[in-house]
Parts: structure tokens; sequence; C-alpha cells
């Protein structure tokens, strides 16, 4: 009978991949999901350290599921991603009720734990001998395992994993993501596709190097199939993955194959912005640049290409170009400054001032930003406040920065120290919680004006919009009134529908765009009611520059018929972080 299992991602975007592999790699073994953990007989975490309190969400859920495993003693727990690195078998002896632990870089490995993990739960539950330990044993001796009591198995990568693992010359998480399956039928029409795993940087804050290991860059080939055949399956944006990915560099005289397959490349440190014009060394090198290029013009099914994160050094103009020259690469950019103090960038040890920072937005403005021909540049941010020694004076610095970044949001978060960084390890966390909180709400404060004011630069203008669903408003509009049955007729199934597809985002698989670059819209598949209680259904979508844009779906239509496509929509008004607008067809623009 086929096992079900829950499994919840904490995190990033990097997190929400490694889920959806995870899955497709389970599902293709006959397990089952369900959304509710009640139900499952498995229960994955996939966990993220970044910051403490991502960390205690994951202990508390962890006590949650000891006390149930009291009465279901066959219930299967495992713990997936950064903490199981982190925390290795020191986690299962404070909690247990831990089956299995996995970290990133052995999330391929996940099957055989499972299946083994699954069997000694039931022979524990019925008292019978526990099988013997799974085939792990046989894994190469770089990776550190533990048997931490009967049934209990974790897998790290240690720290000198990565050289080990290229001198062997076999990377068998890259087997993971080649493995991907998209169905048709199922997906939301966006995807993620991996470039580079770890990074090199080492932020004095930051646990990722420790984590997720060394640099590693996937070769271009691979993440070229990979999204062909996303595109095949329907998906029309995709969003490139890496945690420096204007970092990414692939040296094909120096690429090795192992049984056909050919094997990611250490990544190497940059040093100047120079470094990365070489763009276009053709078929010698395969930078950034070219990557972009190369999906852009080979994959035009992919109507959407974005990438997240860029790191605000060595980003050259050959990248800035491509982007330029390329009508379906993104205007957007995710560039990181941390702080608006160059103090404290040095104590962070991102390598650059606050003045190159700014150069180096003007420069990418001066590139991308050309609202004239309906293409501006839009720029997001990240913050970090209350590291250690930040004065008032530092803090107003990064206020400062935010007038002048000018980002359309900015995620500001408080400093948590991390153990094992060298900040943890070296710097006192001395800038007191309450002053943590009051400098984190004025900067949001103050992001949400600029917010604000980036989005009416785009009233009265028409935006392409990828349409992803039903607005959060009204899915739990929708939730409420079917939970008490208030919907009109015939909303009620609808009801719980649009609920599913704000939440999964399943979607039809493709959206034709006519020449001019405008969403034919498909004909309604079913006759759904596009309002409810009198108000019609708000939709949600996203710009190329990641804008949110809430509009109404037009009388007469289906709220489905419009998701997963790309609709022109006209804008109205701009309200903090979202901008309103109507459906440019219906409103006759
Ligand atoms: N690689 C990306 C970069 O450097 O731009 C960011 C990756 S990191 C997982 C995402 C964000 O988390 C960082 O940009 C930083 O703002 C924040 N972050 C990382 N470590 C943190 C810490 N110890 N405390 C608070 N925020 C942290
Ligand atoms: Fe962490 Fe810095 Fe690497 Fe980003 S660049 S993942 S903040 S170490």
């Amino acid at each position: 009978m086929p096992l079900d299992v829950y499994l919840e991602t904490f995190g990033c975007q990097m997190n929400e991949l490694d889920s959806e592999l995870v899955s497709s790699q389970l599902r293709a073994l006959g397990y089952r999901f369900t959304e509710r953990i009640d139900d499952a007989r498995v229960v994955l975490f996939n966990t993220c350290s970044v910051r403490e309190h991502a960390e205690q969400k994951v202990w508390s859920r962890l006590g949650e599921l000891a006390v149930r495993k009291v009465r279901q003693p066959e219930l299967v727990v495992g713990v997936l991603g950064c903490m199981a690195e982190r925390e290795g078998d020191g986690l299962m002896k404070r909690m247990p009720v831990v089956d299995i632990l996995v970290g990133p870089a052995e999330l391929d490995k996940l099957p055989a734990l499972l299946d083994n993990a699954v069997r000694t739960r039931i022979s524990l539950a019925i008292d019978a001998p526990a099988p013997p330990p799974p085939e792990v044993d046989s894994l190469p001796s770089f990776i550190k395992k533990s048997l931490v009591s009967a049934g209990q198995i974790a897998l790290q990568g240690t720290s000198s994993r990565r050289s080990q693992t290229l001198a062997a010359a076999g990377d068998q998480l890259e087997l993971l993501d080649l493995s991907r399956a998209t169905s048709p039928d199922d997906h939301s029409g966006s995807a993620y596709v991996r470039i580079t795993r770890g990074c090199n940087k080492f932020c004095t804050y930051c646990v990722v190097p420790f984590t997720r290991g060394a640099e590693i860059h996937r070769p271009p080939e691979h993440i070229v199939d990979e999204c062909k055949r996303l595109a095949d399956a329907g998906i029309i944006e995709v969003t490139l993955l890496g945690q420096t990915v204007n970092h990414y560099r692939f040296e094909h005289g120096a690429a090795v194959t192992v049984d056909g397959v050919t094997q990611p490349q250490k990544g190497r440190v940059y040093r100047t912005g120079e470094d990365f014009a070489d763009a276009y060394a053709g078929e010698r090198v395969t930078t950034f640049a070219g990557l972009l290029k190369r999906i852009h013009d080979e994959v035009p099914g992919i109507q959407r290409l974005r990438f997240v994160t860029s790191y605000p050094k060595s980003f050259g103009n050959d990248v800035l170009q491509v982007i330029r020259e390329s009508p379906r690469i993104c205007r957007y950019l995710h560039v990181p400054a941390q702080s608006g103090s160059d103090r404290m960038l040095k104590a962070m040890n991102r390598g650059y001032t606050v003045q190159e920072y700014l150069d180096f937005l003007a420069r990418a403005r001066e590139f991308l930003h050309q609202p004239e021909i309906g293409r501006p540049l839009t720029v997001a941010g990240d913050i970090i406040v209350g590291f250690p020694g930040e004065t008032e004076e530092d803090h107003l610095a990064t206020a400062e920065l935010l007038r002048t970044a000018r980002y359309k949001n900015c995620f500001i978060f408080k400093y948590s120290p991390r153990p094992g960084t060298t900040a943890y390890d070296k710097l006192a966390d001395d800038v007191p919680e309450e002053t943590k909180r009051r400098r984190n709400n004025e900067l949001l404060k103050l992001q949400l004006e600029i917010s604000t004011r980036v989005g009416e630069e785009f009233i009265g203008r028409t935006m392409q919009v990828f349409v992803q669903g039903v607005s959060k408003r009204d899915s739990k509009r929708r939730a409420a009134e079917a939970a008490c049955g208030t919907g009109s007729p015939g909303v009620e199934s609808w009801a719980s529908r649009g609920v599913a597809l704000s939440i999964e985002g399943r979607v039809a698989p493709s959206t034709p765009v006519s020449a001019a670059g405008v969403a034919e819209l498909k004909t309604p598949s079913e006759d759904l009611p596009n309002e409810m209680g009198g108000l019609p259904t708000q939709l949600s979508g996203r710009t190329e520059g990641d804008l949110i844009v809430l509009f109404d779906a037009p009388a007469g239509r289906s709220p489905e018929s419009l998701v997963g496509q790309i609709v022109p929509v006209w804008i109205e008004s701009s309200k903090m972080l979202s901008l309103m607008g109507r459906l440019a067809i219906s409103a006759g623009v």
C-alpha cells in the first residue's frame, strides 16, 4: 500500500526547489503526498538555518510529533536540509523522535534511508528484530554517517566533502536535479532551476557556506536541457537559482565526465569585475552572461527568465548587455546590500563599499531602466539591522541607502547570531533586542513609503502580468464563506477550488502569446462563477519586475481561465507593496 508523506518546507527558494526534487523522486517510487500532517505516516521537514527563528519553528514542530509518536510508533520523521547539516546527530539525541537526518548535499540518498526507516519503524512497532542498516554503509567515506540508535541514521557532508567529491569526480547530487520530472498537468507555470550550489563568500554572519558547502557550478548543457524539458511541459517562467548567480562560470576544457554525465565544477574566487569581461570566450568558457543568452535563445518557450540572488560585486556589463538585448529576460535584480554603512559592510566581509554598491545600481539602471519603451528596471534588496557594533549613525546611513537605492521592496532582517560563523565566534551580539526591533520597524516603514512611490510610477501604464492565482484576500474570503455555507449558489465547489488554486497554483499548461506579446486569453474550460457575494474575484500576479498586481477577473470570465497566463493589466493605483489594476482587454485599453 502506498505510504502517505507530508513534506513541509521552511526558508528560501533553494529549499522549495530541493523539496520539489525530493517529492518527485519519492512519487516515482510510489509514495503519495498529503497536505494534512495528521494523515501522514511519514513526516519530512526541509529546514533552514539562516536565522534562529526558522530553526525554533522546527524544534517546536518536532516536539509536537514526539507526543504523537508515543501513540503512533510506526510514524517516520525526517529532518532534511540545513538544520540536519548544522546540528548533525546532536539533533537526534535531543529529539529522539527523528528517524532520519539528511543534509542538503545528501538528498539523493533519502529514498534508501526512508525505505529502511519505514521497515525499522514497523519492526519496532510489532517488537520484531530491526532490519539491518541500509546500504548507506557502502557510501564513500567522505560522507559522515552516524547510526545514533536503532533505526536512526544521520547523513551529513563533511567540510572536506566537496574537494573529495570532485577529486573522485562523482557528484551524485547532480543526478537529483537531472532526474526532475514535471508533469504537464501539474505545475504552476513557473519553476526554479538551480545553476550553482553552495557559496564561497563567507559573509561573517552567514551559515550558508557551512551548510551548503563550497560553490559548485552545474554544466550549462544540463541547465539548458532542464529548461527545455520544463518548457515542453508548459512552464513559461523560469527562475535561475544560486547564492551569487553572477559568479556562474563553467570551463569546458576542465570538464570531467563520469559514466557519460558531465560533472559540476568548483567555483573560483573572483577579485575584480574585469574577470567577467570574457563572457564571449565562446566554447571555452560559459559565463553567467553566456548562460543567460543560451537559455534565452535556445528555449523561446520560456517567456520569462529571471534569476536570484545577484552579488553586487563582480557583476559585469556583459550580463547587463545580454539582459538588455533579450526581450524574455526580466529586468529585475535582487541584489542585497545588507547595510548602508561602510564600517558594517567591512565587519560583514561583504567586500564592497556603499559607494561601490550604489555605482553598481546606477550602472544597472543605465543599461536596463527604459520606462519609455515599457521596460523599467526594478530592484529588490536585503538589509540586516543590529549587526554587532551597529550604531545609530550606521542605522541612519542604512536608511539613507534605502532612499537612494529606491528598491521596489526590501527584506529587512534582525541580525541573528549563528553558531559556527565568524560573527558568532568573534563579535558580541551587543545591539539590544529592543533597539533591533525599533530599527527594523523604522526601516520597514520607510521602505513601505518608498515601495508605494516606486509603484506610483506605473500608474496609467499597461503591464504584462503573470497571473498566479486568487489573491490572498479572496482566498480567505472564499474559504470563510465555504466554511459557513454563505457563498452564492454554485460557488461552494469553486470556493474550495479557488483556495487550492492559490495555494498550489495548479494551472493549465500553456499560454499562447500573440506576436504583439499580448496573451490570447484561453476559453474558459468550465463555467465557473467569477464573483462571490456579489463581488468579482480578485486575482494576483507579477510583472516582469516582480511587482505584485491585483485585479478583478472580468464579468463573464472564469478566474481559473486566467491563472498561469501572461495578461495585460492597466494599472490604476499603488498601495504599499501592490499595484491595483484592471484587465486591459476588459478595460478596452
Ligand atoms: N546569497 C545571498 C546574498 O548574499 O545576497 C543571500 C542569501 S541569505 C540565505 C538571504 C538573506 O538572509 C541575506 O541576504 C541576509 O540578509 C539574511 N541573513 C543571512 N544570515 C543572517 C543572519 N545571521 N541574521 C539575519 N539575517 C541573515
Ligand atoms: Fe551567505 Fe554571503 Fe554567501 Fe549570501 S553571499 S549566501 S549572505 S555567505
